[in-house]
């Protein structure tokens, strides 16, 4: 528990105190007993690209550490200062070789206790070449339908909602 609210921070930033758990502002957060400096957690912003070719959707087989060997929409962490959009063009050539422009924002999607938040944009292909980047095994069109096992099940949702606003406009 203590770790968790810590978050792998141990020492405080300003004093070097050990840092408690204390109830502050609403929840348990990290604070210095010594100089009551308060440790508050922000967010992680990820902007993921759905980007359709003939009725399927490009996936990437990750290459990197979180969920090795599965699949997910190209996407990735915006950079401070970088525009949500911009991060999701960005990572979609960094990863399929693939040039897209935003169509639509599908939605922001997040939950409870879980650090990152995902724009999710519907774009379309203006040009490049498909080829798996050095952040992917490999990538592929899918059926909606017949999606392989999925690094995130968080991404199903966002097709679905992509599925449901292309139906319903
Ligand atoms: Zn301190």
């Amino acid at each position: 528990m203590l770790g968790a609210v810590l978050n792998g921070d141990k020492f405080c930033m300003a004093c070097a105190t050990p840092l408690e758990a204390r109830e502050t502002a609403g929840r348990l957060r990290p604070v210095c007993p010594s100089c009551g400096r308060v440790v508050y957690y922000d967010p992680k912003i990820a902007a993921t690209a759905i980007v359709p070719r003939q009725g399927k959707v490009l996936l990437i087989r990750r290459a990197g550490e979180v969920g090795y060997g599965l699949w997910s929409m190209p996407g990735g962490y915006v950079d401070r200062g970088e525009e949500v959009e911009a991060a999701a063009v960005r990572e979609a050539w960094e990863e399929t070789g693939l040039e897209v422009a935003v169509d639509r924002l599908v939605g922001v999607f997040s939950e409870a206790g879980h650090p990152v938040i995902v724009a999710a944009y519907a774009v379309h292909e203006t040009g490049g070449e498909l080829k798996a980047g050095p952040e992917a095994l490999d990538v592929g069109f899918f059926s909606p339908e017949e999606l392989p096992p999925l690094a995130f099940p968080r991404d199903a949702l966002i097709l679905e909602r992509w599925r449901e606003m292309r139906n319903g406009s």
